[in-house]
C-alpha cells in the first residue's frame, strides 16, 4: 500500500500554539500529526509514503528523513511553487503504479485503511472519499450518495440549501485509482476537489465510504485542544474499525423524536426534549449512535422510501442544529400482514429486519464491527427491548414515549428503565 500525503501546509491559525511549525509538524500528545498518520498507515500494511512538501519547509524532511526511524520508505515531492491540493499528482504519476491513499497532513486520523481499500476495490471506484456525519453539517461540504455509496453530487457549504440532505461530509481522505494519474501531464496548480473530484462525478465511479472512525482537522486552537483531549482520552485509537466497537442503538419514534401520529412528512417530526443533547454526549463517548427503526408506513403505502429519507434528513438537520449526529440510521420499510387498501405489495413481506428481528443490527454490525455484548438497545417499547435481547445487547426501556410500552413482548425484561433518552444516556455513560 502506498500513500501520498500533502504535507506542505503552513500552520498560520495555530501560530499562538506552534510558532512557525508547518501544520503537519504540530504535536499532538508529543508526536507530530504527520507521524500519527504515518504510524496509522503502517499499521494497515502501508510500506511506502510520498510526502509533498514546499521548498521552504525543511522541518518535515529533517524529522522524517527517508523513514528508517519509522520502519517505512519515505520519498518527497518538493514543490518549487505551491501547486494546490492536486498539482503534485503530476509528479506522483511518475512514482506510483497502483491505487493509492491521498490525504492531507493536517488531519488527525486513525483509520483501518484495509477496510477502506476493500470498499474501493469492490466497487472498482475511480476515487473513494472518506465520508462521515459531523456536528455541523450546515457549514460543511456534503456528499449526496446512494445506498451503495455512489456519489451523485457535492453540495458546497457556500451554496444555500433550502432542502433537507444527508449529514455526510467529505473528510479529506481519499483512495485514488492509478488510472487517474495519466490525466496529469504537466505540473500546474490544481484544486483536487474542484478540478478532479467534482468533474468526475458524472462518470459515476466516485464513491463515499461512510465510516465512524476518527478524522478531524486541528486547524484552529479550539480544534487543536479538542483533538488533544480526544487523544488523551483514547477515543481516537478506539474508533479504528479494526477494533470491535461499542454502540448505543436507538429506536426512533418516542425515543429520539416525539411519539404521536405516524410521521409521514418531514414537518411532522419533532425532537423529544433533551434527545439531541443526549446524542451529543454519545458522540463524545466511546459508543457509536445508530438509529434502528421499523417504518411500516412504507409497506402501508402512506409514504415512499424517498419521502422517508427526507424525514430522516430532517432528523439529521434538527440534531445538527444542536451539534449532534447519528453515525448511521437503518430502517425496516416492511410489514408482514397483507390485504389493506393502498398498501405497497413489494414491502408486504415477512422480512428479516423488522424489530424484534435483528437484521438491521446485523447490517450495522458488519459495517461498523460492532460488539453486541458491549452495546445497548434503547427504545420506548418492549419490542425494542426484545430486539436488544435477541442481539445479546444490554437493554433500556423508556417510559416517556409510547403510552403502551408493554403491548407486545411484555415478558422482555430490560436491564434499565428510564423516563427518557437524556436520563438513559447519563446512566449508561456513568457505568463505563
Ligand atoms: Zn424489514
Amino acid at each position: 500500500m502506498i500513500a501520498l500525503i500533502q504535507a506542505g501546509g503552513a500552520g498560520t491559525r495555530l501560530k499562538s500554539i506552534t510558532g512557525d511549525l508547518p501544520k503537519p509538524m504540530v504535536p499532538i500528545c508529543g508526536k507530530p500529526i504527520l507521524q500519527w498518520q504515518i504510524e496509522n498507515l503502517k499499521a494497515s500494511g502501508c510500506n511506502h509514503v510520498i510526502l509533498v512538501v514546499s521548498k521552504n519547509g525543511t522541518a518535515v524532511q529533517d524529522y522524517f528523513g527517508f523513514g528508517d526511524k519509522f520502519g517505512i520508505k519515505i520519498e518527497y515531492i518538493v514543490e518549487q511553487e505551491p501547486l494546490g491540493t492536486g498539482g503534485a499528482l503530476y509528479f506522483a504519476s511518475k512514482m506510483i503504479d497502483e491505487d493509492f491513499a491521498l490525504l492531507f497532513g493536517d488531519l488527525m486520523i486513525d483509520v483501518d485503511w484495509n477496510r477502506f481499500f476493500a470498499f474501493h476495490q469492490k466497487r472498482e471506484a475511480l476515487i473513494t472519499a472518506f465520508a462521515h456525519p459531523n456536528g455541523h453539517p450546515a457549514d460543511s461540504d456534503v456528499l449526496v450518495a446512494d445506498a451503495d455509496g455512489k456519489v451523485r453530487k457535492m453540495l458546497s457549504k457556500h451554496d444555500p440549501r433550502d432542502f433537507f440532505y444527508e449529514n455526510l461530509t467529505n473528510a479529506g481522505l481519499y483512495i485514488v485509482s492509478r488510472e487517474i494519474l495519466h490525466r496529469f501531464t504537466e505540473p500546474v496548480q490544481i484544486d483536487f476537489e474542484k478540478e478532479v473530484l467534482a468533474p468526475s462525478i458524472p462518470e459515476e465511479r466516485i464513491y463515499a465510504y461512510r465510516s465512524s472512525e476518527y478524522v478531524k482537522d486541528c486547524g484552529t486552537p479550539e480544534r487543536y485542544y479538542g483533538v488533544t483531549a480526544d487523544c488523551q482520552n483514547g477515543i481516537i485509537a478506539a474508533r479504528n474499525l479494526a477494533k470491535p466497537q461499542p454502540c448505543i442503538f436507538l429506536d426512533r419514534d418516542g425515543t429520539i423524536n416525539h411519539f404521536g401520529d405516524y410521521v409521514i412528512r418531514p414537518e411532522m417530526l419533532l425532537l423529544e426534549p433533551g434527545a439531541a443533547q443526549a446524542i451529543k454526549k454519545i458522540n463524545a463517548s466511546p459508543y457509536l449512535a445508530i438509529c434502528i427503526t421499523n417504518q411500516p408506513i412504507v409497506a402501508r403505502g402512506e409514504t415512499t422510501i424517498e419521502q422517508l429519507q427526507s424525514i430522516h434528513f430532517k432528523l439529521e438537520d434538527l440534531l445538527g442544529q444542536e451539534g449532534a449526529y447519528l453515525n448511521d440510521l437503518y430502517f425496516c420499510p416492511h410489514h408482514p400482514d397483507r390485504g389493506f387498501p393502498g398498501e405497497n405489495p413489494a414491502y408486504k413481506i415477512d422480512c428479516d429486519c423488522r424489530k424484534p428481528k435483528i437484521g438491521l443490527l446485523l447490517r450495522a454490525q458488519r459495517r461498523y464491527n460492532i460488539d453486541f455484548k458491549n452495546s445497548w438497545m434503547i427504545g420506548d417499547t418492549c419490542q425494542d427491548v426484545q430486539t436488544g435481547i435477541n442481539a445479546g445487547c444490554h437493554t433500556c426501556l423508556l417510559l416517556g414515549g409510547d403510552p403502551n410500552p408493554y403491548k407486545k413482548y411484555a415478558d422482555a425484561k430490560p436491564d434499565l428503565i428510564c423516563q427518557n433518552l437524556a436520563e438513559a444516556i447519563d446512566k449508561i455513560l456513568a457505568l463505563k
